[in-house]
């Protein structure tokens, strides 16, 4: 039974094999083991997000989500598929999605923190933890909710090639808005042109604060990075802009910048809107089921994948995503059906 353990807390970027350390050391006995009216699953695949950086810290310090405990399999989205059930209404062969441990095989008590879950025959079940899973939901959610979008408008996107840009250009560009686009590679840039970005970027060799005078001023700010680039959308926003605090990576693995201007937000009337998506879930889930889903699976939205193969893989796709060597919604398939 292959686990990825949290081994220790990192200073920085986390390093594989200390940060986080493959295990194959325990065994479960699948035909036996002891189920207490729980159920046997066999992970399928997981996802690799940003967001457990912020997990891997001290147990003292707190945030929305609790720390990694040290010594312990890492979470985080998966699927997986159920070999044996004690559970009424969990059959043999059914699927379950939810936050489930880093190993090949876990037992679950309950279905808590997990649902039942079928997919569309046309997609992988990777798609379900990127796409049509949780990122994809931040970025469809988020913005019907928030972003107050008009036709005509102009939206400044970052991280426009990950799994929440790159549905967030799409979605803007189907609600009629100019889109500017940011990501670190000029591969990463071909890729937001070819979804519909009117302006992409690669911010790490052209200057967001020329592009923004250029092609703003912007009437909406997707943020996922924070620092620098969010005092530059600041400073280019419209009156009445609406800044969607998605995500601010820029500081994850060091401490974040604190911005430089924040009287902007009272002269130009700036709305911000931070949040999180598990509170904005139980509103739209059944919509982003209906309308998204749909459009991933006849390929009206486009999507990439960064997919890797083996729970040993586990450190190496989460150092690409917060390093930006990742090409697209990282995932980890841990096994076949
Ligand atoms: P991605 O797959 O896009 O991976 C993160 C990307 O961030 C990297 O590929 C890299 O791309 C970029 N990046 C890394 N470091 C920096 C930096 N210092 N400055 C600028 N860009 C950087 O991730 P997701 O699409 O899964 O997530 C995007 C954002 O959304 C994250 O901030 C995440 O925390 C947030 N999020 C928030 C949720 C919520 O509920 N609020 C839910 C889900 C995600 P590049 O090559 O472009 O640098």
């Amino acid at each position: 039974n292959g686990r990825a353990l949290f081994a220790a807390v990192p200073i920085g970027y986390p390093v594989v094999d200390q940060t986080i350390v493959y295990d194959n050391t325990q065994t479960i006995d699948l035909a036996n083991a002891p189920l207490n009216g729980g159920f046997l699953v066999k992970v399928l695949v997981l996802s690799v997000d940003p967001y457990m950086r912020g997990r891997m810290r001290e147990p003292d310090i707190p945030s929305y989500m609790p720390p990694f405990a040290l010594g312990k399999p890492l979470a985080s989205g998966g699927i997986g598929v159920v070999l044996r059930s004690e559970l009424a209404g969990v059959e043999v062969g059914s699927h379950i999605r939810g936050i489930v441990p880093h190993q090949e095989y876990f037992i679950a008590p309950n279905l808590e923190g997990l649902e039942l879950i079928e997919r569309d025959a046309r997609l992988p079940w990777s798609v379900y933890v990127g796409a049509a899973g949780m990122p994809g939901e931040t970025a469809y959610m988020a913005w019907k909710e928030y972003s107050k979008a008009k036709k005509g408008e102009i939206v400044f996107v970052t991280t426009g090639a990950g799994p929440v840009g790159s549905l967030v250009i799409q979605i803007a560009k189907q609600d009629g808005l100019k889109v500017i686009a940011s990501a670190g590679s000029d591969d990463k840039v071909a890729f937001m042109e070819g979804i519909g970005a009117d302006v992409a970027f690669n911010y790490k060799t052209t200057d967001v604060r020329a592009v923004l005078k250029k092609e703003g001023p912007i009437d909406i700010y997707w943020d996922n990075v924070g620092g620098d680039t969010l005092d530059a959308a600041m400073e280019h926003a419209n009156m009445f802009a609406r800044f969607i605090e998605c995500g601010q990576i820029s500081g994850y693995n060091d401490n974040p910048q604190p911005m430089k201007n924040p009287l902007l937000i009272v002269a130009k009337c700036l709305t911000f809107n931070g949040f999180l998506v598990g509170f904005l879930r139980p509103k739209h889930k059944e919509a982003f089921r209906a309308e998204v889903v749909p459009k991933i699976a006849d390929g009206s939205f486009h999507y990439t994948e960064d997919i890797v193969r083996g729970i040993d893989k586990v450190g190496h796709a989460l150092l690409g995503v917060l390093k930006g060597t990742n090409t697209g919604k990282a995932v980890v398939v841990v096994a076949d059906e």
